[in-house]
């Protein structure tokens, strides 16, 4: 089984619908063999992978896809961490995801903290987008990891899940984060071209056999499509020099755990 932790709906160009978008990522999940998605809308009101209330309402009948809650603690006030309550309440989100770096927070922030105390009220994670990805100036000011251990830190119970191991940098935040239990990665955009080229693919394979031998449980399947390529990930993960069994572990096993997905 596969379950791909980090998605995105192919973005609305040239007249695309939101409806035609869900129908392009279904074949893709299809052709694949994943399973079940983790859908990360935008935290912005118009965006061209769809924002929170979009996703929401487009996957609500599709027991294959799940979605992900996403804030922007600068735009975003109190009646939104009122609606993420309730989504997580009803289980129509699966965790909340931040975005330091896109937003010029950092995650050390104390307007962060009513989302921290959320996440952990569930038991459900915070999923956090770092690395040099972005267009915008120097996106890893906000996001390096030295900050989201400090939160990792201050709230033990608070299961964070960095996406893109802040590649090229694998390294650092291997080792920066390896003495908190409460950190979890995905391996979403790990297997993209340009982040190969710039990290190298002996070092993104080292670093992942080397967290999942220290932590099995926490490293989860993620690809980033529809910006990365869903089967150049499978094949990152089906390369890695682990047992069968650790494998099953990230593709599946992790996420069901860690997000708590109630699978049909
Ligand atoms: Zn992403």
């Amino acid at each position: 089984m596969i379950i791909d932790c980090h998605q995105h709906l192919p973005r609305l160009i040239e007249g695309k619908t939101l409806a035609r978008s869900k129908e392009e990522l279904l074949g893709e999940l299809k052709k694949n063999k994943v399973d079940y998605a983790i859908l990360i809308p935008d935290n912005t009101p118009v965006s061209e992978i769809g924002n929170l209330d979009e996703v929401l309402g487009l996957v609500e009948h599709d027991t294959n896809l799940f979605v992900m809650g996403t804030i922007n603690i600068q735009r975003d006030k109190e009646s939104h961490m009122r609606k993420l309550d309730h989504l997580f309440q009803t289980r129509r989100i699966v965790g909340v995801k931040i975005f330091p770096g896109h937003d010029t927070i950092y995650p050390t922030d104390k307007r962060l903290v009513p989302v921290y105390e959320l996440c952990m009220k569930y038991d459900l994670p915070l999923v956090v987008h770092p690395g040099a990805g972005s267009k915008k100036p120097n996106p890893t000011k906000y996001n390096d990891p030295k900050h989201i251990v400090k939160v990792a830190k201050r709230f033990p119970t608070l299961k964070i899940v960095i996406a893109h191991y802040f590649w090229p940098k694998v390294e650092y935040c291997y080792e920066l984060t390896k003495p908190h239990a409460n950190i979890y990665f995905d391996t979403s955009a790990l297997a993209d071209d340009e982040v190969v080229e710039e990290t190298g693919l002996d070092n993104i394979r080292k670093i992942l056999t080397l967290t999942v031998e220290h932590r099995p449980k926490n490293v989860m399947f993620g690809t980033d499509y529809s910006m990365c390529d869903i089967k150049k990930h499978i094949a990152l993960i089906e390369s890695l020099a682990i047992k069968r069994e650790m494998k099953e572990m990230i593709f599946s096993r992790n996420s069901k755990r860690l997000f708590k997905l109630h699978l049909l």
